[in-house]
């Protein structure tokens, strides 16, 4: 755990990097592409929710610095060499498939016309025992009702959110679910396991999320692909630094 002083160094240190890739950033013309992880957007007072108006600030900030918001298939699609990204891309994705997604969230992507992708689970009843907080899951109805949204995706976050690594190889083949239709996979709680990989990918996903650090280059694991989780009190300039290649920066220096 980062005590109080070594988070206030680390913050520093991420500003300074930011202001340094913003000067370098005209000269060298840096290609970034990163992933956001989001789960809640809410008013909810937990590690993992945002509030609604900072998630909003968020966008703001991040289009006011020129990042354009682009889908998991533009970054296949260019990862494939069958398509180009804008130099600055960002994609949003949001875990566990709150309800929050569908009142809270879609009215901002609406307003910012930014696409994003949300992996829900199979089995709310379990999954949501595991969660260990109470906040409402999207129900299958509620799901098939984003289906035939274009701003949205829906990918797979396993059926009852346990930890890949941890359970029963046995076990595992109940969490995937081929028929759901799903393109892309998360894993739960960012955990993952060689089997697990096997598994998805005999599964038929095109790709599959951690959560660990960094940017999506031309050359990372399509199954193990990073991504950048947003937390609550995480300000704007903070997630610009996480959407940079400054967490590459402080991934090297083993500070992500
Ligand atoms: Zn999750």
């Amino acid at each position: 755990m980062l005590n109080a002083a070594s988070r206030r160094i680390k913050r520093v240190l991420l500003r300074f990097l930011l202001a340094f890739r913003d000067i370098l950033d005209p000269l060298f013309q840096f290609q970034e592409v990163s992933i956001l992880c989001y789960h809640s957007i809410s008013n909810m007072p937990l590690d993992f929710t945002v509030a609604p108006e900072v998630f909003d600030q968020h966008l703001i900030v991040l289009e006011k610095s020129g990042a354009k918001f682009v889908t998991i298939e533009q970054i296949l699609a260019w990862r494939a060499a069958t398509g180009i990204l804008p130099r600055y891309a960002v994609a949003l994705t949001f875990d566990d498939g709150y309800r929050d997604f569908l009142s809270t969230v879609l009215p901002i992507l609406k307003k910012h016309d930014a696409p994003a992708t949300v992996f829900v689970v199979g089995d709310t009843g379990a999954a949501g025992a595991r969660l260990g907080n109470d906040l409402p899951l999207l129900s299958p109805e509620e799901i098939d009702s984003l289906r035939t949204n274009p701003l949205v995706e829906i990918g797979y976050h396993s059926r009852a959110h346990p930890i890949l690594g941890e359970i029963r190889t046995t076990d595992l083949e109940q969490e995937w679910a081929p028929g759901f239709g799903a393109r892309f996979f998360a894993y739960p709680g960012g955990g993952y396991s060689d089997a697990a990989i096997d598994a998805v990918k005999n599964c038929g996903y095109a790709a599959a999320f951690s959560i660990k650090r960094g940017l999506v280059s031309e050359s990372k694991d399509l199954f193990c692909l990073p991504r950048n989780t947003v937390v609550r009190n995480m300000p704007p300039w903070m997630v610009r630094a996480y959407s940079t290649r400054v967490i590459e920066w402080v991934s090297q220096l083993g500070l992500a």
